[in-house]
């Protein structure tokens, strides 16, 4: 029972085939070394950058894919259904580049972007502070201009990729008296000296992604670093967030599916009183509700997924999608550990795999109480 998609066009739905190879062929097999490991390898990088995986919906000028959005969605989704969740392609190539490539400068944009299309340099960006997530005006680091120069000081934490990130886009205060408009968009890369990493951080789920502390003593950078102009980090910055939670929506719906059907298939094959799992109405009943919720997820993610492709998606449209989405996939993989019984708890099913992994999509890229503040804004 599926509704029929008309949002993809069909050089879309062959490159799905081409990235859910890739998915299951350079992924896959490893995701139970790199879930120990707790970071993934390089060469799977390098080899999505062989295969014009990285940085998709960039310019070809600078080794992108010269896509669009509707490539990059593709990207995500596949993630999704192979259950490749560690594996920041998305982030890297949808969220950070992205910065790069619209407020950069053309040699900024020639240094950088090239690196980050063949995976050779692994992007992150550090926003997040110990001492404040939400609240992104408050972040005390700090750039202060010296000569042709930028000292940074602070620290961050929670950075995806802060382990094997090589660049790092940093949120920093260049005006600490200035609020918002003293915010400033500042690129560093990781072998600069004063720049330390922390350690990994141990985490409920995404085992596979690295994320980290990171600490700035006195780094300086050229001027020449600044992404745009000083000032306007946070415009820069609301700009580009409502990208990011459609593809935490599209992330959680694709999800949701995956998750859904594969419980479908559990409960029929397993027994308990002399029938099915499924054969339990209560089962039926769970399930037939879920079904419900992802056909609406679906439907929502869709029309705003169509409204980002033509540039109409609004920072309210975005933080609706991703906290309907979130919110439901949350409560639904809920329901379906339940129906799996103890096997649910086990991380080597798929199943517990998502219950873990999922908890975060109503964290990052925003939580769902910020989302709920800027959809009430706009009532
Ligand atoms: C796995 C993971 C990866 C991450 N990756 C990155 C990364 O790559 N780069 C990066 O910069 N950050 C990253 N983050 C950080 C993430 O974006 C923040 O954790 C998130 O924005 C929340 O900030 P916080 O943790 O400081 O929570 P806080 O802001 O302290 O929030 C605590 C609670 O207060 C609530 N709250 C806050 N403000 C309001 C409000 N106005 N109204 C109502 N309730 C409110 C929150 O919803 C939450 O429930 C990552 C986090 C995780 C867990």
């Amino acid at each position: 029972m599926q509704i029929q998609r008309n949002v993809f066009r069909e050089d879309h739905e062959m490159f799905r085939t081409t990235v859910r190879r890739f998915y299951e062929r350079e992924c896959v097999p490893h995701l139970a070394d790199w879930n120990k490991a707790g970071l993934v390898d390089r060469e799977v990088w390098r080899n999505a950058g062989r295969e014009g995986l990285l940085c998709v919906g960039l310019p070809t000028e600078y080794g992108g894919g010269g896509g669009d959005y509707g490539h990059c969605a593709v990207m995500a989704e596949e993630a999704a259904r192979c259950g490749v969740s560690g594996v920041t392609f998305n982030m890297h190539s949808d969220i950070i580049a992205p910065y790069i490539e619209r407020i950069g400068s053309e040699a900024q944009k020639q240094r950088w972007l090239p690196g980050a299309c063949t995976g050779e340099t692994i992007l992150g960006i550090a926003m997040t502070e110990p001492g404040t997530g939400s609240d992104l005006k408050a972040i005390r680091t700090t750039a202060v201009r010296d000569g042709d120069e930028y000292v940074i000081n602070g620290s961050k934490t929670f950075i995806s990729n802060g382990i094997i990130g090589d660049l790092f886009v940093v949120v920093c205060k260049t005006d600490p008296a200035a609020g918002a408009k003293g915010i400033s968009l500042i690129v560093v890369e990781a072998n600069r000296e004063g720049f330390r990493r922390g350690r990994k951080l141990e985490k409920v789920g995404l085992h596979s992604q690295d994320t980290a502390e990171l600490f700035f003593d006195n780094v300086r950078v050229p001027a020449g670093n600044l992404l745009g102009e000083e000032g306007q980090g946070f415009r820069y910055l609301m700009a580009e967030l409502p990208q990011e939670r459609l593809t935490i929506a599209l992330v959680s719906a694709a999800r949701l599916e995956t998750m859904l059907a594969q419980t479908i298939a559990y409960v029929k094959d397993r027994k308990a009183f002399g029938q099915t799992v499924w054969d339990f109405q209560n089962t039926r009943f769970k399930l037939a509700d879920i079904q419900a919720q992802a056909i609406a997820v679906r439907t929502l993610v869709d029309h705003y997924l169509a409204e980002h492709l033509r540039r109409r998606l609004t920072l309210e449209e975005a933080a609706v999608a991703k906290l309907f989405a979130t919110e439901t996939l949350g409560k639904a993989l809920d329901e379906m550990v339940q129906l799996h019984g103890g096997y649910g708890y086990m991380l080597e099913y798929p199943i517990a795999r998502a219950f873990v992994d999922a908890r975060v999509n109503r964290i990052f890229g925003g939580t769902s109480e910020v989302m709920r503040e800027l959809i009430s804004r706009a009532l």
